[in-house]
C-alpha cells in the first residue's frame, strides 16, 4: 500500500517567516533605542544650549541694560560736579561703567554700530568732561578776584573811617552791584550791569579826582576799575564763564540724548535678542515636540508589528499545533487536516508524516492480526480464528434460532505418510487437503480452520444434519477425486479423511466446546467404523 501526500498552496517555510519575524524584532527593536538615544542627547543638547547659553545671555542683556541707564546718572553727576575732586570721581564712574558696556555689548551682541554708538559717547564724554574742566577753572578765578575784590573794600572801609563816607558807600555799593552781576545768568542783563558799573567807577574816580587827600581812594577806585575791566578779568571771565555755561548745557543734552539713544537701541537690539531667544526656545520645543510624535509613531508601528507576529504566531503555530495535537488523539482515520491545519509547511509536514506513520501502522496491524489469526503453513484460519468463529455463529444462531453444523476431520493414517514420505512432502499434503475442504465449500458464512496436527474443522451455519452430511460426504468424494498418492495407508491407495458431524440445533443449543467435544466423538467412531467415512453425533 503506497501513501499518498499531497501539498496544498505555495510553500510558506515557518522557520523562514518567524526567522524573518524574530530579526524584525530585533532590527525594530534596535532602530527605536537608537533612534530614542540620538534623541535623548538631542534634547539633552537643547536643554544644554538653552540653559548655558541663551538664559545667561538675556540675564547679562538685562545687567547691560540698567548699566546703560545708569550713565545718564553718572553723566549729571560730572554736570553738577563743584569740585575737581567731585568731578574726578563721576569721571571715573562714568570711564569704569564705559569700558564695561563696551565690553558686555561686543561679547553679547557683536553688533558694529552699537559698539561705534558708545565710542561716539565716550569721545563726547570726554569733550564734555574737558568743558566742566573749563567751567571749574574759569569759576576759581572768578572767585579768586572776588576775594581780591572783598579786600579793597575793607581797605575802602578803614580809609573812610577818618572822611568821607560817600565815597565809601560808592565803593561798597559797586562791590554788591558786582556780586549782583556775577550771579546774573542773561548775557545782556550781565553786559549791562557791567556798563552801569564803568559808569558808577567814572563817577566814583570824578568825585576823587583832586587833592591828595584822595590819592588812595583813587588807587583803590582804578585797581577796582582793573579788577572788573582789565583782559581776562571779572566781566571777561562772567561772560565766558555764561559761555561755557551754555556749552556745557547744550552738550548735556547732546550727549544725554546720544546716551538715551545709545539706551533704546540697546533696548531694541535687547527686544530682538529676547525675541530671538524665545523663538529659539520655541523651535526647540517643535522640534522636540516633533521628534517626540516620531518616536511615538515608531513605538507604535513596534508595537503593531509585536502583535502581528503574535497573532502570527497564535494562527500559524499554536492554533495548529492544537488541531494537529486534536488529530493526533484522534481515532478517526479519515482525519481531514488539510481543510482544518491549512497552510504548507513545517506542520503541514508534520500532519502529512504523521498520517503516512498512522496508515502504516494501521496496514501492519491488520497484517498482524491476519497473522495472528491464520495458520502459517496452510494459510487458512488457525485454531484461534476457530474459537472466535464458532462462538460468534453459536450465538448468531442462537438468536435467529437456526442451526449450526461442525464437521472435524482427521487424515487417515498420516503417520504412515509422513514416516514414508518425509515430513515435507507431509506439509505439501497438508496443503492441499486444505485447498480441497476450501474448494468443498460454497457460502461465504461457511467456515475452514486448521484444528492442529492434521485435523480440520468446518463450522456451518444454518445447516441441518443432512446438509452437513451431503458436505462430508462432498469432501470425501473430493478427496477421492483427487487421489493424493497414499501407498501405505491402510484404507485406499490415495488421501482419505474421517469426519465427525456435530449440530446445534435451536432447540438443543450447544456450547463451542460441547458441540467440538461431539464432533470428536463422532470422528472416533468414524475411524472405528475403518476410516474415510462420516458419521453424525447421536
Ligand atoms: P489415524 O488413522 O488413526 O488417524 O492414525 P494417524 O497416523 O493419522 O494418527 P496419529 O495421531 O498416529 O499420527 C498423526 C501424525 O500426523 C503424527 C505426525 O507425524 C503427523 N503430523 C501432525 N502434524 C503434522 C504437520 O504439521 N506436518 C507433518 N508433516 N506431519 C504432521
Ligand atoms: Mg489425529
Ligand atoms: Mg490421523
Amino acid at each position: 500500500m503506497t501513501i499518498s501526500i499531497s501539498k496544498k498552496g505555495t510553500r510558506v517555510s515557518l522557520v523562514s517567516v518567524f526567522s524573518a519575524g524574530l530579526v524584525g524584532i530585533l532590527f525594530v527593536f534596535i532602530l527605536l533605542s537608537y533612534f530614542t538615544f540620538t534623541r535623548l542627547l538631542s534634547f539633552e543638547s537643547t536643554l544644554t544650549n538653552i540653559s548655558d547659553k541663551s538664559l545667561p545671555k538675556l540675564i547679562r542683556i538685562s545687567q547691560l541694560y540698567s548699566q546703560a541707564s545708569t550713565l545718564l546718572e553718572f553723566t549729571e553727576l560730572l554736570s553738577k560736579s563743584s569740585s575737581n575732586a567731585s568731578k574726578r570721581l563721576a569721571e571715573k564712574q562714568l570711564q569704569t561703567n564705559l569700558i564695561n558696556i563696551r565690553q558686555a555689548a561686543k561679547e553679547i551682541f557683536a553688533n558694529e554700530f552699537l559698539d561705534t554708538q558708545i565710542k561716539t559717547i565716550s569721545i563726547e564724554l570726554d569733550e564734555y568732561s574737558a568743558l566742566i574742566e573749563d567751567r571749574l577753572q574759569t569759576l576759581n578765578s572768578i572767585e579768586l578776584l572776588k576775594s581780591k575784590m572783598y579786600a579793597l573794600n575793607t581797605q575802602a572801609i578803614s580809609i573812610d573811617k577818618q572822611s568821607s563816607q560817600a565815597w565809601m558807600l560808592g565803593f561798597s555799593l559797586a562791590s554788591v552791584d558786582v556780586s549782583r552781576a556775577l550771579n546774573e545768568k542773561k548775557l545782556q542783563k550781565v553786559r549791562f550791569l557791567f556798563n552801569q558799573l564803568r559808569e558808577q567807577l567814572n563817577q566814583l574816580s570824578a568825585s576823587s579826582a583832586i587833592g591828595p587827600e584822595n590819592v588812595i581812594r583813587r588807587q583803590l577806585t582804578s585797581q577796582l576799575k582793573a579788577l572788573l575791566f582789565d583782559e581776562n578779568r571779572m566781566e571777561t571771565l562772567k561772560i565766558k564763564s555764561l559761555r561755557i555755561e551754555g556749552r556745557v548745557l547744550g552738550r548735556k543734552s547732546f550727549v544725554h540724548n546720544l546716551i538715551e539713544d545709545y539706551v533704546a537701541q540697546l533696548g531694541f537690539v535687547t527686544n530682538e535678542t529676547e525675541q530671538d531667544t524665545t523663538q529659539q526656545v520655541a523651535t526647540y520645543v517643535t522640534e522636540m515636540n516633533q521628534q517626540t510624535q516620531l518616536i511615538r509613531y515608531i513605538l507604535i508601528a513596534g508595537v503593531v508589528f509585536l502583535v502581528v507576529i503574535v497573532i502570527l504566531f497564535q494562527q500559524r503555530i499554536l492554533k495548529r499545533i492544537r488541531i494537529f495535537n486534536h488529530m493526533l488523539n484522534s481515532e478517526t482515520q479519515d482525519f481531514e487536516y488539510q481543510t482544518l491545519l491549512k497552510g504548507n509547511d513545517e506542520i503541514t509536514d508534520l500532519a502529512e508524516a504523521f498520517k503516512a506513520f498512522h496508515q502504516t501502522i494501521e496496514i501492519q496491524k491488520y497484517k498482524l492480526e491476519q497473522l495472528s489469526m491464520s495458520d502459517a503453513l496452510t494459510g487458512i484460519s488457525n485454531r484461534r480464528a476457530l474459537d472466535i468463529r464458532l462462538k460468534h455463529d453459536i450465538e448468531l444462531s442462537s438468536r435467529k434460532k437456526s442451526n449450526v453444523a461442525v464437521l472435524l476431520m482427521d487424515i487417515d493414517c498420516f503417520k504412515l505418510y509422513n514416516d514414508n514420505y518425509g515430513h515435507i512432502a507431509g506439509d505439501q499434503c497438508l496443503k492441499d487437503i486444505s485447498k480441497i475442504i476450501d474448494e468443498s465449500l460454497h457460502r461465504d458464512c461457511d467456515f475452514v480452520a486448521r484444528y492442529g496436527g492434521e485435523e480440520f474443522v468446518c463450522v456451518l451455519p444454518d445447516t441441518d444434519s443432512k446438509g452437513a452430511q451431503e458436505i462430508a460426504k462432498h469432501i470425501i468424494e473430493k478427496l477421492k477425486h483427487n487421489a493424493l498418492p497414499h501407498m501405505y495407508s491402510h484404507v485406499a491407495d490415495y488421501v482419505t479423511m474421517s469426519i465427525g458431524i456435530a449440530i446445534s440445533q435451536p432447540n438443543a443449543l450447544l456450547t463451542a466446546e460441547a458441540i467440538i467435544k461431539q464432533a470428536d466423538t463422532a470422528l472416533y467412531a468414524a475411524k472405528k467404523t475403518g476410516k474415510n467415512t462420516y458419521i453424525l453425533y447421536s
